[in-house]
């Protein structure tokens, strides 16, 4: 059940609903907007206390039984979409298509300097890099770990992008949110719940990919996870899934953007760097993701490519992404989400 609370009642008010949600023997979750906020009760209404009496409270609007799995998440739980605020870059709603762009991997100070000077100047707004890679074989590059967080954080106060970079495990949380702006979760990792937690205590936005082979309904209770841990500041991102195709390397699966769209009230990103493995689709799978309603682009851009450590194959480079980035601009203005 979802206890949704009249807009503008103060924090008192919500600690009340709180209160008589636990007395009714269920558990809160709460998700404090700034507009409007909810309560999640957990719990089993065949065996509790009914909530309905909870209608008789001045300051709530409805109590709502929600069928599906997911709840938060839902559009029942919030009808506007949720606008993440990322330190002045917004994400989500009518704000403008956001581009996150940068290396697969952070390899070295001058790559990613380099790399975030040429995305800002063809109008990405955030750094994307990875610092901890999530890798097939323990044999290949793994990253550059704490050190790479270091050079994130020098190419932000170089160029006053945001960064997003993977938070692989638990136990790095608060060491890889002292740089991310965004912590994203790697598709290796869209079920492993108690990382999701830990990000979510975080506080920071997140950034979670569909696992490999998720349905969308577990990736949206993946989301879930982390909305019931009082973070409501999350992002889905379509990066591909594994299907019988061998031309791609995953197959960006852009209906579930436009579920993920038409279901959540979450901004939804596109990946299509995994999601195809190859460069050369890589523009066309953009301008399929606006289409669609995406409300942000995460693309691998590296100095050069063919010498890159992890995802060569996909990155495309300094020149490409500039090219991309214009030839977006008309349709971003179709769909309303130029900036
Ligand atoms: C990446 O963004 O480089 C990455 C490893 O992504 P995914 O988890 O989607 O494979
Ligand atoms: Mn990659």
């Amino acid at each position: 059940m979802i206890v949704i609370i009249k807009s503008h009642t103060d924090r008192a008010g919500i600690d009340e609903v709180i209160a008589e949600v636990k007395r009714l023997g269920y558990q809160p979750r709460p998700i404090i907007g700034e507009l409007q906020s909810v309560v999640a009760a957990i719990g089993d209404e065949t065996t509790h206390n009914s909530l309905e009496s909870l209608n008789a409270l001045p300051q709530v609007e409805r109590v709502l039984r929600v069928q599906k799995r997911w709840k938060l998440v839902s559009k029942e739980a919030r009808s506007s979409p949720t606008v993440i605020d990322v330190d002045g870059v917004k994400i989500g709603g009518g704000a403008p298509v956001v581009l996150m762009a940068g290396p697969c991997s952070v390899e070295s100070e001058e790559q990613l300097l380099e790399t975030a000077h040429a995305v800002r100047a063809a109008g990405a707004t955030i750094l994307r890099g990875g610092a901890f890679k999530p890798r097939t074989s323990p044999y290949e590059f793994q990253g550059l770990g704490k050190d790479g967080l270091r050079l994130l954080a020098l190419a932000k106060k170089a160029t006053g992008l945001k960064i997003v970079t993977e938070l692989l495990s638990e136990h790095d949380a608060d060491l890889v949110a002292e740089t991310a702006d965004i912590l994203q979760i790697g598709a290796r990792n869209a079920q492993n719940f108690r990382l999701l937690v830990a990000a979510a205590k975080t506080g920071k936005p997140i950034l979670l990919k569909r696992g490999l082979s998720q349905r969308v309904e577990e990736w949206l209770l993946g989301a879930e996870y982390i909305l019931s841990e009082g973070n409501s500041n999350v992002m889905l991102c379509e990066r591909g899934i594994r299907t019988f195709e061998t031309y791609t390397r995953n197959t960006l699966d852009l209906a579930a953007v436009a579920i993920a769209k038409s279901e959540t009230h979450l901004p939804v990103i596109v990946d299509p760097s995994q999601g195809c493995g190859r460069a050369d689709l890589v523009p066309a799978l953009c301008a399929g993701a606006v289409a669609v309603g995406a409300d942000g682009l995460l693309i691998e851009v590296h100095p050069r490519p063919a010498e890159a450590l992890s995802d060569g194959q996909q990155q495309i480079d300094f020149a490409r992404f500039a090219q991309l980035a214009e030839s977006l601009q008309p349709l971003l203005r179709t769909v309303g989400r130029s900036a």
